[in-house]
């Protein structure tokens, strides 16, 4: 019996990142110094936007790019039943109404059919979306081109969730180049493709986003001269022009993920041979992997299993058989309308049928850089054992 429990992601700290953050810790600045923008600039350069604002969680993140956007009371935010509850939960801190797009689950990712008839109903009503949030599931891009066009004819804003997707590509672009959206936000939680203990970052190309962006990350306040309205009072003169927040990511935070980003293509190729190992060594048991769409090369973050309809109806028992043998399966995730928050709104059993069915048959094995062949091994003589 293994003392250890193999977690589904773990994070990977090299001797370099522990010098880039004790380097930090030597200088003058701990906030607000030269890392900031230097992390930022390398997130720009590797998803090659135009500009990147680093705050301290992929949750504040979220909700900056819903003010920027200038999403407010009454409005309607649509996101993905199969996310973290953050991608809903940035509407909610504007006062707006969340609703949600069901899924394909084949691919866990918004269905773009799904989500054109709902416009076209919601067009109907007068009840039209202000923002869209489609979540890059497992680190996989959403049919982007599709819910461009979508935009172009309805009138909504996108933010890309892209928690799960440093390092993805989407027609061969780097997401997060906000070729088809308004923003993209990543998180850097030790869980996802890159950490800096909490983080998280939006990209841009949009100047005037990128003012709102950094606006409100700082308390609303301003030290731009042009922009005040009251006389100067001299250097020290700043305003507040409204009601912002302290989102800042500090330098500590910063001079780790810059070195970090160093690490990151190495990681998705070694989740990709795992993955591939996995598939073979998996094979002829009563289990699919997640389908990855053709136009896409995924980041990786998560390898999910879906049993077929024969193994489904033990899923509770095989769920909790891996984790007593210390497996650290996960169900990635609870759709968000069925948790009692949203419940409590209206929300209900039935609403999101393939979501639900979804979440009834997944799960998702350990897949990360450092899993032993030892561990490797162990994982895959436990699910041949169980998933019989
Ligand atoms: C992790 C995550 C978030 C929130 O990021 P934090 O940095 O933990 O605040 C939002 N959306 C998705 C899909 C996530 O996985």
């Amino acid at each position: 019996m293994k003392d250890k429990f193999i977690p589904y992601s773990r994070h990977f700290i090299t001797e370099s990142d522990i010098k880039a953050v004790v380097n930090v810790l030597r200088s003058d600045y701990l906030t607000q110094g030269p890392c900031i923008h230097e992390f930022e600039d390398k997130i720009s350069e590797i998803v090659n936007s135009s500009f990147s604002v680093a705050v301290n969680s992929g949750t504040s993140a979220l909700h900056l790019s819903c003010l920027a956007l200038g999403v407010g009371k009454g409005d309607s935010v649509w996101t993905s039943p199969n996310t973290f509850v953050a991608s809903a939960n940035c509407a909610r801190y504007c006062g707006a109404n969340v609703d949600f797009v069901d899924i394909d689950k084949s691919t866990g990712l918004m269905n773009v059919g799904s989500l054109e008839d709902k416009l076209r109903v919601a067009s109907k009503l007068n009840k039209l979306p202000k923002v869209v949030i489609p979540v890059h599931f497992s680190g996989s891009s959403c049919d982007m081109q599709s819910i461009s066009k979508l935009r172009d004819k309805y009138g909504f804003s996108i933010i890309e969730d892209a928690s799960h997707a440093l390092g993805a590509k989407y027609l061969e672009k780097p997401v997060g180049s906000c070729s088809f959206s308004d923003i993209t936000v990543f998180s850097f939680h030790p869980v996802k493709m890159i950490t800096t203990g909490e983080g998280g970052l939006a990209s841009t190309n949009n100047k005037n986003i990128l003012d709102k962006l950094i606006h409100y990350r700082t308390h609303g306040i301003t030290r731009n001269k042009d922009k005040f309205r009251n006389q100067s009072q001299g250097e020290w003169h700043y305003e507040q022009h409204e009601l912002g927040y302290n989102y800042r990511m500090s330098d500590i935070s910063a001079a780790l993920g810059i070195s970090q980003i160093d690490g990151l293509q190495a990681s998705i190729k070694a989740r990709s041979e795992l993955r591939n190992k996995y598939i073979n060594d998996l094979s002829g048991l009563d289990i699919d992997f997640l389908k990855i769409p053709d136009d896409v090369k995924s980041s990786l973050h998560l390898c999910v299993l879906q049993l077929s309809d024969r193994l489904q109806p033990r899923y509770t028992e095989i769920f909790e058989s891996l984790r007593n043998y210390k497996i650290g399966v996960q169900l990635h995730y609870m759709p968000v309308h069925l948790q009692p928050y949203y419940m409590d709104m209206g929300f209900k059993r039935g609403d999101y049928p393939e979501a639900e069915d979804y979440s009834s048959r997944s799960l998702s094995i350990p897949l990360f850089k450092q899993l032993s062949d030892k561990d490797y091994s162990y994982i895959i003589q436990k699910l041949r054992r169980i998933c019989c």
